[in-house]
């Protein structure tokens, strides 16, 4: 893991983001408290978040479940309200260990991940609230379902009596993002989903304006990786 700058303040860093998050929510006629700032911490280790966690910031991202089960246990025990959520892809022989993990889970994108994630809730007796990822852009590399196959995944976990909140969606990089945004906004709500996991350090401006209700920042807070 790289180590923490030390040029800036966690305050220096959360200050400005946040007015820019006001600003942006302001302009598009909303509420600055809808949206959820998640500090996406991947590749920093403790001493890194930590100053974050005085500084009163409580949601976190991770993209990898090995390096959340080594970083968080034991900032957790110090920051009882953390919230921890799963911004990257998973698979399926780490589902346990996300569930048991993980506040919220950012990346069901496929049936067998559903059937697993259900399996796994029932086990641990652990209803942790996903986002179904949507690969708007029809990257073949990308993660995310198939936009062809985004209601029958939800069909499915209705069945298994999966918490889906909403809809999460990295867009393809160096196009436009807003149209990926606005078409991420129509499909929940053509399938009445509230939340819109859309927006990195990049982009949250233009996700906040389509409606983005929980937006993912990685280095705008830590710095570059
Ligand atoms: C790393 C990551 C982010 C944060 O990206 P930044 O550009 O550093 O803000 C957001 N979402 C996902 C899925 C990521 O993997």
């Amino acid at each position: 893991m790289t180590n923490p700058a030390t040029d800036y303040s966690a305050d220096q860093r959360l200050t400005p983001l946040k007015e820019r998050i006001t600003t942006s929510a302001r302009r598009a006629g909303r509420k600055p408290g809808d949206i959820r700032l998640i500090a996406v911490s991947k590749t920093f280790g403790a001493d890194a978040v930590e100053p974050f966690l005085a500084a009163g910031q409580r949601i976190y991202g991770e993209n990898r479940v090995q390096e959340a089960a080594d970083k968080w246990p034991a900032l957790r025990q110090r920051y009882l309200d953390v919230e921890l959520h799963l911004v990257g892809q998973l698979q399926s022989n780490k589902v346990e260990d996300a569930v048991s993990l993980f506040d919220v889970i950012h990346s069901l994108d496929r049936a067998s991940l559903a059937e697993a994630l259900a399996k796994a809730m029932a086990k641990l007796n652990r209803r942790v609230p996903c986002f179904i990822q949507v690969n708007v852009g029809e990257e073949p590399q990308k993660g995310g379902v198939p936009l062809s196959e985004l209601g029958s995944l939800l069909a499915l976990t209705k069945k298994l009596d999966i918490p889906v909140v909403g809809l999460m969606a990295v867009p393809p990089v160096n196009l436009e993002p807003a149209p990926f945004f606005a078409l991420l906004r129509k499909l929940a709500v053509r399938h009445g989903l509230d939340r819109l996991s859309m927006g990195m350090s990049g982009d949250f401006e233009a996700a906040i304006e389509q409606g983005a209700t929980d937006i993912r920042v990685g280095s705008a807070l830590f710095g570059a990786r």
